[in-house]
């Protein structure tokens, strides 16, 4: 296939199989591959612990974190030989208090781990804050070289490889779905014949693969009825003009207001812990706006938050 994509959309699509941002001093690597090693608190062990394709299993392995007073517990001693959960090997003691490092510390002869592939290389990783108190500086050990800075991803954004290549062949095909596509080509002075080709064989390829279902992707609020993409929280019309804003300044154009027209990846479902929502079906492209509208809570949560916000004011 000629590679006719407006590069904006290359890069946003390409930045959709990975992970969000982290700040250095957090446990998570910052923007790698959904198919990374996957952290799994303890405690979501039970719910985390197959993954969602590959036949339960994680493509890059997981990484299992308990807190240190929990660990020190007899009894949870026992249930983790029960888990399969072995410290050094699957499972890690995550220090994030003060409390827990004074009062659970690291044992003689444990180390700060090393590595996101088993043996882990130590049997502890820290994450503590500084305080004010003189003396208390943060604690930052295990997976803080800049070679390996965090020691995996949260457990609810993976996705394994296969995975994260269909979503994409879906959201390609979905940009090529703006109503205003036309536009776009005319107006940047995109080679019609090539766009054509494009089109043609990425709607082929999304079809082949089962990703191209019109009834789905209306009932998932991802296309219209006239099979137009939309944003899954006000319903408008993509701009594939809006989504190439950066073509727009490039050429000197007027710049749409970025906050109204700014096209970021949607999640139809939110990403939450025991759910694995990086999925075909489930993502969309919204505008960057009503994705921050919606974040964590939810599409049906947020309407219904609008709708108590409006009839309060009504009535007034
Ligand atoms: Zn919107």
């Amino acid at each position: 296939m000629t590679n006719i994509i407006p590069k904006p959309v290359q890069t946003k699509i390409y930045k959709t199989g990975q992970t969000r941002g982290a700040d250095d001093d957090v446990i998570y690597q910052n923007r790698v591959g959904r198919n990374s090693t996957v952290l799994i608190p303890f405690l979501e062990f039970d719910r985390c612990r197959t993954a969602p394709t590959n036949n339960g299993i994680y493509e890059n392995g997981f990484i299992a974190l308990i807190k240190p007073e929990y660990f020190f517990d007899k009894n949870v001693r026992i249930l983790l030989e029960s888990k399969g959960l072995h410290l050094g090997e699957n499972l890690l003691v995550f220090y994030e208090t003060r409390f827990q490092w004074n009062n659970y510390p690291p044992l003689a002869g444990w180390n700060a781990a090393t590595s996101r592939v088993s043996p882990l290389g130590g049997q502890y990783v820290a994450r503590v804050p500084a305080t004010t108190a003189v003396g208390e500086e943060k604690i930052i050990e295990g997976f803080n070289s800049s070679r390996m800075k965090g020691a995996g991803i949260r457990v609810y954004e993976y996705a394994d490889s296969a995975t994260i290549k269909l979503c994409k062949i879906q959201l390609e095909y979905l940009f090529w779905s703006c109503k205003d596509i036309a536009e776009l080509v005319t107006e940047n002075g995109m080679n019609k014949d090539l766009v054509q080709q494009r089109i043609v064989s990425i709607t082929r390829l999304a079809k082949g693969k089962g990703l191209a279902d019109k009834n789905r992707l209306l009932s998932e609020r991802i296309i219209d009825k006239e099979g137009y993409t939309i944003c899954p929280l006000c319903l408008k019309h993509i701009s594939a003009r809006g989504f190439c804003s950066k073509i727009q300044q490039a050429e000197g154009r007027d710049v749409p207001d970025l906050t109204v027209t700014e096209v970021s990846l949607f999640h139809i479902h939110e990403l939450r812990t025991g759910e694995f929502n990086h999925r075909p079906y489930n993502l969309g492209w919204g505008h960057h706006h009503c994705n921050v509208v919606v974040k964590d809570s939810g599409i049906e949560s947020t309407l219904q938050w609008m709708r108590e916000v409006i009839n309060r004011n009504d009535a007034l």
